[in-house]
């Protein structure tokens, strides 16, 4: 069987330079890895990858496979061609510790949380919902909040240790805060590094907890903050308060807190977008012969004529009086429904007058005495 050509396994010429065949075999190393790649024959390919690299990265063995080709340096082909570590167990090379390193940087360090990384990480954001008054959301409101956020444990400085006694060397990793275990497989065995369990890759265990925080290093505090609640936010509005959120971790930035403005439904108007809605109740009488009514607004009371012969539903639309717009100018408008209201009850002086009304329209209202039941009626007022 012959064998393939090891620069062209490579990818690289005959000229390439120890850095270009380094790189070279990085990028391979990385692609084919078996546990990373899945297809069958990755591994025959990686342990291919490999041997090319441990020939041509060593110049005295790159010499032999320029001069002899593969007799010069295959064990297999020329027994006694050079003595060496065999081909596959590579992590007899000094490099192989570096590439897996790498490998397992990029595959476990950007995309699987920050492990074994020590840098900073962006504290959390955090929501807090606040109900509030459709006079609070009109005219604005600043209102004080207590919100939870953990914060660095003032009894041990977030060192998570009771104060007087120390820290030790974690005694699993040793201190390095990573653990390397060596594992076989069918082609040789390699090295992988994990986040030390025991102290989660800080190298370091407490003596003894601190009793404030449990050693965990922070603590639960409730502040208080004074929030400005800009007039005509609705349901869902939401302002953002720039680093109120949890604090970052190692030196990284506070996260947000968002507030969530929920507006209370009011007891006489209904609010749609930035307009109000009222409904006015208007006797039959003030509705067939027109009149002044009054009419409740944000601001106060305002005055409404209703023009005779109004009929139930009609709507009246009082400029401005709405609420405001969140953003721009102006204000929306209060839309009057007016609401024409029957009497339950009527006295016999009433009734008389109506019947006359009705006379006098030429209307022919059948009942003309009260029945059984109209009796029963007013007696119970229903
Ligand atoms: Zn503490
Ligand atoms: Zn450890």
């Amino acid at each position: 069987m012959s064998k393939k050509d090891y620069y062209e396994i490579l990818g690289v010429s005959r000229e390439a330079t120890e850095d270009e065949i380094k790189k070279a075999y990085r990028k391979l190393a990385r692609q084919y890895h078996p546990d990373v790649n899945k297809s069958p024959d990755a591994a025959e390919k990686f342990k291919e990858i490999n041997e090319a690299y441990a020939v041509l990265s060593d110049p005295q063995k790159r010499a032999m496979y320029d001069r002899f080709g593969h007799a010069g340096v295959d064990p297999n082909a020329a027994q006694g061609g050079f003595s060496g570590g065999g081909f596959g167990d590579f992590s007899d090379f000094d490099f192989g510790r570096d590439i897996f390193g790498d490998i397992f940087e990029s595959f476990f360090g950007g995309g699987f949380g920050q492990t074994h990384k020590k840098g900073p990480v962006p504290g959390a954001d955090v929501r807090y919902d606040l109900e509030i008054t459709l006079e609070e959301a009109a005219f604005g409101v600043e209102k004080e909040i207590e919100v939870f956020r953990t914060e660095t444990c003032p009894k041990c400085r977030g060192s998570g240790a009771k104060p007087g006694t120390g820290s030790r060397t974690c005694p699993a990793c040793g201190g390095t805060g990573q653990v390397k275990q060596m594992q076989s497989t069918p082609f040789g065995r390699y090295i992988s590094i994990t986040t030390c369990g025991r102290c989660g890759g800080s190298g370091t265990v407490i003596e003894e907890p601190c009793p404030e925080c449990r050693g965990s290093g922070h603590v639960r505090v409730a502040r208080k903050i004074k929030v400005k609640i800009p007039p005509g936010v609705d349901t869902g509005s939401r302002l953002r308060l720039s680093g109120e959120g949890e604090p970052g971790i190692r030196g990284g930035p506070a996260g947000d807190l968002y507030v969530i403005i929920h507006v209370k439904p009011h007891r006489l108007f209904v609010r749609q977008g930035d307009d109000l809605i009222y409904e006015a109740p208007v006797s039959f009488v003030q509705a067939a012969l027109g009149d002044e009514i009054e009419v409740p607004t944000l601001d106060g009371r305002v005055k409404l004529k209703i023009p005779e012969g109004t009929q139930p539903g009609t709507k009246f639309r009082i400029k401005g009086k709405g609420m405001p717009h969140l953003k721009g100018y102006g204000r929306g408008d209060l839309h009057v429904k007016v609401n024409v209201v029957i009497p339950r009850k009527l006295s016999d002086k009433q009734r008389e007058l109506l019947k006359k009304f009705a006379e006098i329209s030429g209307e022919d209202i059948k009942k003309q005495s009260k029945g059984f039941f109209d009796k029963m009626r007013d007696a119970f007022g229903v």
